[in-house]
């Protein structure tokens, strides 16, 4: 509930046969719509013509029965799931994008931020560029285009354009043959494939997106991996393997993924449970109850209930028919949006000593309604822990933690944040903890520990473009 967004998710498929594939891949953006609920949308490969539809809204409003018995049957599909860390929510930034070029035609569905992109849109747009889009991927379908022209496969290009590129790209490339699956050599955000009964491959993501459409995980792909389908079969290359040191997002396993899902080897679910844990050997707290904030506060809390002894219990219900998207009809400052999407048990707090397990803070706002719920409902005492360490530094590789002005970490001290939410207490998980709960050390924190693994980017706001553009008139 920390109200941070989650990035995008990508999915693709190929198929040996020519199949209903849109329908596939709209069950695997359903189960990656948490990933991004802004926009979304489909292309498919029908012998080499690629026909794609997208919007702005959740993928069951934008992929009415009709529109999707409109796309055509294929043998490759690719599909995206939208929030926008870069670029405005309108319908020209949704994906995937489709490009036609010299050499053929390609759709390009990416996940995350390029660290260098202000750079290269730079230099393409003095060569005389001109783009329809404000968000980063355009920038990589320009770039993988351009190298086209040099090389002999689509191959090459994506692998000439990944020494070009710098910083968060899981992308899915489909050319009129292949599918092409990449993840950045640091691995920032997750990509893995799987395999379906028909012996269609799928590329998705997060490994719940797998699940959902029945096939059977095979494996991540690894830092700076691509992979190629086609009709001679699969092709790993690992030229860009090994080349920077393994940084997937801690936050994934924090907030972002799904806790059914598994990356790189690690359960989600598992990594909250064990949040949960540290947090209460770190940060112990006298209670009667240990209650969790739906829906990604819950694992931690169940994991600090099983390690301190405190009964866990249900204490805030969630409006599971609210979007994550909600956005209220009027200004009126007299309702809060907490409460239409959280209302607390009384049964379950009333009278009770509560530690109440979150996320993450953002801003405080939220943490400190959620605290006032809490207390109308009779709650004595509310000790607040955090399953990660305090928000102080911006991301630059594809969530919206894009200014220090907006983190409360920064500006107010543990004790002074607990005082602003009306918290008994705040414990939050020590950084120097947050490879235990991803079990490996390969991760990134730099929003925790200020410790980028890339050059900083010079403009990182995330409605850069737009503002160039309002600038220049
Ligand atoms: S800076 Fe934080 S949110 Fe961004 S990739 Fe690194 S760990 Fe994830």
């Amino acid at each position: 509930m920390s109200g941070l967004r989650e990035e995008c998710g990508v999915f693709g498929i190929w198929s040996p046969v020519k199949s209903a594939l849109a329908e596939t891949v709209y069950y695997g953006l359903y189960a990656l719509q948490h990933r991004g609920q802004e926009g979304c949308g489909i292309a498919v490969c029908e012998e080499g013509v690629i026909t794609a539809h997208k919007d702005v809204g959740l993928v069951g409003e934008v992929f009415t029965p009709e529109v999707l018995r409109s796309l055509p049957k294929g043998n490759m599909a690719v599909g995206h799931v939208r929030y926008s860390t870069t670029g405005g929510n309108e319908r020209r930034n949704c994906q995937p994008i489709v490009v036609n070029h010299r050499k053929g035609r390609m759709a390009l569905a990416h996940n995350g931020n390029l660290s260098n992109a202000s750079e290269l849109r730079n230099e393409l747009e003095m060569s005389g560029a001109i783009f329809h889009t404000t968000s980063d991927t355009e920038t990589i379908a320009y770039i993988i285009t351009k190298q086209r022209l040099r090389t002999d496969s689509i191959e090459e290009a994506v692998l000439a354009a990944m020494n070009v590129i710098e910083g968060a790209y899981s992308l899915v490339v489909m050319s009129p043959a292949k599918l092409i699956a990449v993840r950045d050599p640091y691995g920032f955000r997750p990509l893995c494939f799987g395999e379906m009964p028909d012996g269609s491959y799928v590329i998705a993501s997060e490994s719940c997106a797998l699940t959902a459409v029945g096939a059977k995980f095979k494996r991540d792909l690894e830092p700076g991996e691509m992979l190629v389908f086609s009709r001679e079969g699969i092709r790993s290359e690992r030229k860009n393997c090994g080349k920077k040191r393994h940084h997937s997002c801690v936050f994934e396993y924090i907030y972002f993924a799904r806790p059914d899902s598994v990356i790189d080897g690690v359960s989600v679910h598992g990594a909250r449970l064990r949040a949960g844990e540290i947090l209460a050997q770190s940060c112990p707290a006298e209670a009667d109850v240990v209650i969790g904030v739906p829906d990604s506060g819950l694992d931690a809390a169940l994991g600090f209930s099983r390690a301190s002894g405190i009964p866990y219990g249900i204490g805030l219900i969630k409006n599971k028919y609210i979007a994550r998207t909600f956005i209220s009809p009027g200004q009126s400052s007299r309702t809060d949006k907490v409460r239409i999407k959280l209302s607390a048990v009384p049964e379950t707090v009333a009278g009770k000593r509560v530690v109440l397990v979150d996320d993450s803070i953002v801003r405080g706002t939220t943490g400190g309604r959620i605290v006032s719920l809490l207390r109308e409902a009779g709650a004595k005492e509310i000790h607040f822990r955090v399953s990660a360490p305090p928000f102080l530094h911006p991301c630059y590789y594809g969530t919206d933690i894009d200014s220090e002005d907006c983190l409360i970490a920064c500006r107010h001290t543990e004790a002074e944040i607990a005082q602003i939410m009306g918290a008994d207490s705040l414990g939050y998980l020590p950084a120097e903890k947050l490879a235990v709960l991803a079990g490996h050390s390969g991760i990134c924190k730099a929003c925790f520990t200020g410790k980028y693994p890339t050059a900083v980017p010079s403009e990182a706001h995330k409605d850069k473009y737009e503002m160039k553009i309002k600038e220049n008139g």
